[in-house]
């Protein structure tokens, strides 16, 4: 299984290529950091053959803590929980910048351990337990005894599985249909809807107090996941990020951005489409993606040049199957 497909428990298979000894590694600890009073980000830790953890965010606020998504593993959620112990404070609501599996699938144990807690989302998931979701089930469960799959990926196969069968726990309490201000724990965040974007229903959240953003997937490094994603829609919702006065933007994937860096990956974003538009060869695109982009990974986890490359040139491939976006994608 190509490591860009493993995206969001991803449908197509490619290539396997197992870690040895990867499965014996242990978990990782993510460490949170404070990157503004009170808000902290726990970031994803890269593991071999594992699939990925989108970042958290999280906000301090009178009452409580905001926690924006939940990651994949049991040790991203611990790591929350674990916040929120060191903290004395309780989480009363989660937001979900998108429905991925690598964003919600923390949503049941934080659920548990504070039981009044709401979850904002949009309703994008309704649609994805039903198309996407339901087919990566299908096309997933044949490699969960596949013994040419590693062992810790077939384990993350089979935990998404059963996210899945049990997705309707995954579900918003409070549906969000409209970009507005949002009064959580006496703090007012401004929401934003990006429909038909990297989902067909990306939340992303600014808090002005903080300066922070909490971008969800419209921003991932090292390569733009694109696996659901309705190009035409997720560049107004980068032109809206843009037009915000944000001092730090925290991504579904990679290291918080300034307004410099932000810059930086919305030009290389755009460039990186209007190639795979063209008539010009996929590792042409997929080069100048890795070009484009190397200063924002340097220093990164993510930082081989031809790794970044290899990821960009399946987008390519999955843009020009779909005429330009995802075959999920569910615009008119
Ligand atoms: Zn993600």
């Amino acid at each position: 299984m190509d490591v860009w497909t493993r995206t969001c428990l991803a449908i197509a298979v490619l290539s396997v290529a197992p870690s040895v000894g990867a499965a014996e590694a242990p978990d990782p600890v993510p460490r949170p950091r404070e990157v503004a009073a009170g808000v902290w980000t726990i970031p994803e830790v890269p593991v071999p053959d594992r699939e990925p953890d989108g970042n958290t965010v999280v906000f301090a606020v009178q009452d409580g803590l905001v926690v924006v998504d939940t990651g994949r593993h049991a040790w991203h959620r611990d790591a929350i929980l674990a916040l929120a112990r060191q903290q004395h404070r309780r989480v009363l609501a989660v937001v979900n910048t998108h429905w991925h599996l690598d964003h919600v699938s923390g949503n049941p144990a934080l659920r548990a351990a504070f039981p009044r807690l709401k979850v904002y989302a949009s309703g994008a998931i309704d649609h994805a337990l039903d198309g996407f979701l339901a087919a990566s089930a299908r096309e997933s469960a044949r490699y969960i005894d596949d013994p040419a799959i590693p062992a810790a990926t077939r384990d993350d196969i089979r935990s998404d599985l059963q996210a899945i069968q049990r997705g309707t726990v995954l579900k918003p309490d409070i549906v969000i249909d409209a970009s507005r201000v949002l009064a959580l724990g006496h703090h007012e965040f401004r929401i934003n809807l990006a429909p038909f974007a990297a989902t067909s229903g990306d939340v992303w959240l600014y808090d002005e107090a903080s300066g922070v953003a909490a971008l969800g997937d419209l921003v991932t490094l090292p390569v733009p996941y694109l696996d659901t994603a309705c190009p035409d829609g997720w560049r107004a919702a980068l032109s809206a990020v843009a037009a915000t006065p944000f001092r730090i933007a925290v991504p579904g994937h990679g290291p918080p951005l300034t307004q410099a860096t932000f810059t930086i990956y919305r030009h290389s974003f755009e460039r990186f489409l209007d190639c795979a538009a063209s008539a010009r060869s996929k590792e042409d695109c997929a080069s100048q993606w890795a070009d484009d982009v190397a200063s924002l990974l340097a220093g990164g986890p993510a930082r081989d040049p031809a790794q970044t490359a290899s990821g960009a040139a399946y987008y390519v491939d999955l843009l020009r199957r779909g005429a330009g976006r995802s075959r999920y994608c569910e615009a008119n």
